[in-house]
């Protein structure tokens, strides 16, 4: 980041406070509806897992607020938390190739995290996670994997 010379201690953080604002409000801008988020998964799981994971609804879901997201693999149902809205393109890829998952594997053993190996910023994603749930001093980090 180019700072101007001869700025204050005080004006150099805040210019940039004010250009971290603007580079996260580039990376929210784009908040995909239901349908293009079925359209993704759709595309995610054609990608990492032969297109065997095949829900049969994905949706927003505002009700959530300790989970990323959730499955229910008897409906084919996945639902994302609206908290993820804004958030990094890689980022919902990754609560979104999760819940695939889970379509395929139930529960978070070793089958389940070898699946989630196919996508590259597996670890990224969750450590991006961990760090909002970290920032907003919430009690259970191990939701941040959702459910
Ligand atoms: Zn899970």
């Amino acid at each position: 980041m180019l700072i101007p010379a001869r700025m204050s201690e005080a004006e150099e953080r805040r210019w940039v406070s004010v250009m971290l604002d603007k580079l996260a409000a580039q990376e929210n801008k784009r908040i995909l509806g239901d349908s293009e988020l079925a359209e993704r998964a759709e595309r995610l799981s054609a990608q990492y897992f032969e297109g065997r994971a095949r829900p049969v609804s994905v949706r927003w879901v505002t009700n959530q607020n300790t989970r990323w997201g959730s499955c229910t693999p008897a409906e084919g149902s996945i639902r994302l938390s609206h908290r993820l809205q804004g958030m990094p393109e890689y980022v919902v890829d990754y609560v979104l190739v999760h819940e695939l998952a889970h379509l395929l594997v139930p529960g978070h053993g070793p089958r389940f995290w070898r699946l989630l190996d196919a996508y590259p910023r597996t670890e990224r994603a969750r450590g991006y996670l961990e760090g909002v749930v970290a920032a907003d001093r919430l009690p259970h980090l191990p939701a941040a994997r959702g459910e």
